[in-house]
């Protein structure tokens, strides 16, 4: 069976080191052309199109989810839903097509995103077994994924004294990494504190999501 390519697996760092932003909390997704197939990339937190994968200064303002505009190839008219639960799924992209675009780049390789969850799930990990010593409560909350915004501020703190201890030196670069992974999710939570609820839930799935499929 095709296997299509989720949000997650994005290299999000990548889309918005080569430009493809708009105003802060982005978040990304790919749809195709169901005629032609040719592959778009969307923000959809401001609906914003880019149709060039080279250039993210080519793009189209629309809804993502009512979004009338034509293909810019062969001009079917797209007059629905294209992304998120309810898209149809000749709408989706399969990481073969995406691989075979110029749009490759996007796809977050198995081995940085094995590698970022894996550092993500230690580092959380070995926080919260220190906060049950310093802030049962806390750690509490970890464990439940009820963590607040004012948490997560204490954890990345957490973070950074441990990627400094000596005692944590094997898993220095790891704690870095997730120290300056959740910068990007408080800053995100709060620039729009009703979105908290949701970065956290985005930050427990990269915790606590499987290993891929092969
Ligand atoms: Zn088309």
């Amino acid at each position: 069976m095709a296997e299509f390519v989720e949000e997650d697996e994005l290299n999000f760092a990548l889309i918005m080191e080569k430009g493809f932003h708009n105003l802060g909390d982005e978040d990304f997704a790919v749809f195709k052309c169901p005629v032609c197939k040719r592959i778009y990339l969307i923000e959809y937190e401001c609906d914003t199109i880019f149709s060039d994968p080279n250039d993210p200064s080519v793009c189209l303002a629309i809804l993502s989810t009512c979004p009338f505009f034509s293909c810019l190839s062969c001009e079917y008219p797209f007059r629905e839903g294209i992304i998120g639960p309810k898209a149809d799924n000749r709408y989706r992209v399969t990481k073969d097509e995406l691989l075979a675009s110029n749009w490759s780049w996007l796809l977050l390789r198995g081995s940085q995103q094995e590698l970022l969850q894996k550092n993500l799930h230690i580092c959380f990990s070995a926080a919260q077994f220190r906060f049950r010593q310093t802030d049962p409560a806390l750690a509490e909350r970890m464990s439940k994924r009820t963590t607040t915004l004012g948490d997560l501020i204490r954890i990345r703190e957490e973070l950074f004294r441990m990627h400094l201890d000596p005692a944590c030196a094997s898993y220095k670069q790891g704690f870095k990494e997730a120290y300056d992974w959740l910068a990007d999710q408080i800053s995100a939570a709060a620039a729009d504190p009703p979105e908290v609820r949701m970065t956290l839930a985005k930050m427990w799935k990269v915790e606590t999501r499987k290993p891929d499929k092969e």
